[in-house]
């Protein structure tokens, strides 16, 4: 249960009602929440236990959710959640979207995309400086030279920047250069990165992890959420199954089913879902209209020669070419992509 407390209680009012729940051997932490305080209880109390916590006149309201994801769920906020980053509105009417290479590789690269991605009307610029590959002898990423390539064109082209962070310890290095906090697939479920990056109130992009169901993924975001940090965003990414046509299965359905779960906005990435460039742009097509909030797109200046996924990134033409397709599809789904 989510007790959310009067407004500018003392520390002390907070504690009474802590202290009550302790005795009742209840657990329970508190949540700054915006600039509420809530107090967060792993069970739900018994009438008994309710009725006393609100003789203490602390309570504003109480909200018990159906669901275990109890702050990420819409019983706690009904309407959705609006996640800004720089003049980006992850949830607003404006579809919000990300492109850039998979891995930063260098100056150049990265402004050539960059300056075609603003100019078609993206808003974030992405690029991985570190790399989580399946194989140790592939490209690992430019580390800290390629996050502060990623932030110096940002701010060139008036991008906002995502990227991965891998571990705990690397959370406030990579958060000097980016704007938002990339929680990568096979990370998904590592609870020490995700309370690291809850703890630094940076904007967090949490992508599904390949073999999490929809619930594992909102308790995920739970994680990063009970660190008072409200500003998360999920990305589906597509899932492990059976079919080998396509590099991962897009479940586009996670983003109906998480339209009625959660308020927390809803991205797609299909680049890494279906692993092959002609694939994207059928799929991206199908997010917006399956109603994403915005899509993560991996563009590259030539992708054949790129040091990571160039089966999967869409040269700047095609980029721009998916761009302009995909304005009437927003328009009917009353959104716009510009
Ligand atoms: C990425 O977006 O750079 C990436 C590695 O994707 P995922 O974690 O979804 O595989
Ligand atoms: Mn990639």
């Amino acid at each position: 249960m989510i007790i959310v407390t009067r407004r500018n209680l003392s520390q002390g009012r907070i504690n009474e009602a802590l202290s009550l729940l302790s005795r009742e051997k209840l657990e329970a932490r508190t949540v700054s929440w915006n600039d509420e305080t809530l107090i967060v209880t792993h069970e739900s109390p018994s009438p008994r236990i309710t009725s006393n916590l609100e003789e203490t006149g602390i309570v504003e309201r109480f909200v018990v959710s159906s669901h275990k994801a109890q702050l990420g769920s819409r019983e706690f906020q009904a309407e959705p959640s609006v996640v800004k980053v720089g003049k980006a509105e992850i949830g607003a009417s404006r579809i919000v979207i990300i492109a850039g290479p998979c891995s930063v590789e260098s100056r150049d690269q990265l402004l050539e995309v960059a300056s075609v991605a603003k100019r078609a009307g993206a808003s974030l610029l992405r690029g991985g400086a570190f790399k989580p590959r399946t194989s140790p002898y592939d490209f690992q990423g430019l580390g800290e030279t390629g996050l502060r390539m990623l932030s110096e064109v940002g701010e060139e082209t008036g991008l906002s920047v995502v990227t991965e962070v891998m571990e705990p310890g690397r959370v406030e290095l990579v958060a000097k250069y980016a704007d938002m906090l990339q929680i990568g697939a096979r990370n998904a479920q590592n609870f020490s990165l995700l309370k690291a990056v809850g703890k630094s109130k940076l904007p967090v992009l949490l992508k599904r992890g390949m073999m999490t169901t929809i619930d594992e993924w909102l308790l995920a975001a739970e994680y990063i959420l009970l660190e008072g940090n409200p500003n998360v965003a999920l990305c589906e990414r597509g899932i492990r199954t059976f079919e080998k046509a396509t590099r991962n299965t897009l479940d586009l359905s996670a983003v109906a089913v998480l339209r009625k779960k959660t308020h927390l906005p809803v991205l797609v990435d299909p680049s890494h879902a279906t692993g092959s460039r002609d694939l994207v742009a059928p799929m991206a097509r199908a997010a917006v209209a399956a109603g994403a909030d915005g899509l993560m797109i991996e563009t590259h200046p030539n992708p054949e020669n790129a040091l990571s996924d160039a089966n999967q990134q869409l040269n700047l033409e095609e980029f721009e070419g998916l761009m302009t397709e995909l304005g009437p599809i927003a328009e009917a789904v009353g959104r716009t992509i510009r």
